[in-house]
């Protein structure tokens, strides 16, 4: 089978001053080749820790990340993409010797002249020109800025790119050039995402499926369709209202940071009570198993039947 997957990353240590945090805990998701599965939730719920385990920069206590055989027959090899380009790129190296790095390290091109040419191609994949490999990264939008740590992430020959929150830090309008372009060079070049985000459009809009996560655990994972058709998790349903409606904007809610409660002290039972409306006793005491659907959408939710019910008459309400 063709898949790529990052499975059973499970029960991570974090370390901070003086105390461990579990970060993501019983992970568990499987990235289609070629394909795009979207971690969505709230800042703090772990999904940028994950991005750090499939790329080798943290290491799970328990657990494993798995990777399918790419093109080469070699194991898939991941390059990421941060949500803050500026600094993840050199500000004293010139643009060029930014790309080029990764060709000379992994001796892709045999001469300067080569590795040159191929910053050149890099740059004009991405949307820029050839002759702005001459410039410093501060001389560069913050928009241009990401094209330019694709262009980065693209000179390794990767067939598998993590990217966490690759445009949160960009307007809207640039945003959808960024998304756009990401979607053009996964057509053309067969890439596999794993795409990281807090926004439910942003997901809609790249991903193939969507597992969302709250408080270091995935509560739902279904395709995109049907997680916006039919969300099963009283959650899924809480981050689907905060998504704007152009026609009704006043409609739409916004979640503030402290409603989520930490990690360090997360919730008994189903961590996700304290904020659920449909929450009971049994909520508060017992955490929800992972329960899969004949549509192929697992969720963790002793009440999945009823929220199904409230999704339905939401709806209709409409
Ligand atoms: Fe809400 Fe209970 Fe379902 Fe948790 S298990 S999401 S508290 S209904
Ligand atoms: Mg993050």
């Amino acid at each position: 089978n063709f898949d790529v997957s990052a499975p059973w990353l499970n029960r991570v240590l974090e370390r901070k001053p003086r105390q461990f945090v579990r970060a993501v805990d019983d992970i568990s998701f499987t990235v289609p080749m070629g394909g795009c599965l979207s971690l969505v939730g709230e800042s703090g719920c772990g999904k940028s820790t994950v991005a750090r385990l499939v790329t080798g920069l943290y290491r799970a206590s328990e657990g494993e990340v798995r990777f399918a055989p790419g093109r080469s027959g070699e194991p898939l090899s991941a390059q990421m993409i941060f949500q803050d380009p500026f600094a993840s790129l050199n500000p004293r190296w010139r643009v060029k010797n930014i790309i080029a790095e990764p060709l000379r390290e992994l001796k892709l091109r045999n001469s300067d002249a080569e590795v040159m040419e191929r910053v050149g191609e890099l740059l004009r994949i991405v949307g820029l020109a050839p002759s702005d490999g001459s410039k410093f990264p501060h001389e560069f939008s913050g928009g241009q800025r990401q094209r330019i740590s694709i262009a980065r992430a693209l000179a390794g020959e990767p067939e598998f790119l993590v990217c966490d929150e690759p445009t949160s830090a960009l307007d809207v309008s640039v945003q959808a050039q960024i998304l756009n372009l990401m979607r053009k060079l996964q057509d053309e070049m067969g890439l596999t995402y794993l795409f990281i985000s807090h926004d439910m459009s942003v997901v809609r809009h790249m991903s193939d499926r969507i597992a969302v996560m709250y408080l270091g655990r995935i509560v739902e994972e279904a395709d995109t369709e049907t997680l916006f058709a039919n969300p099963r998790h009283p959650y899924t349903r809480l981050l689907l209202e905060t998504i704007p409606d152009i026609a009704e904007p006043k409609r739409h809610r916004s979640i503030t940071a402290s409603e989520v409660p930490s990690p360090l002290n997360p919730p008994s039972g189903c961590t996700f009570h304290p904020r659920c409306p449909l929450a009971d006793g049994r909520c508060k005491s017992e955490r929800p198993a992972m329960r899969n659907f004949a549509d192929g959408s697992r969720a963790a939710c002793h009440r999945v039947e009823e929220a199904a019910v409230a999704t339905a008459k939401a709806i209709q309400a409409a």
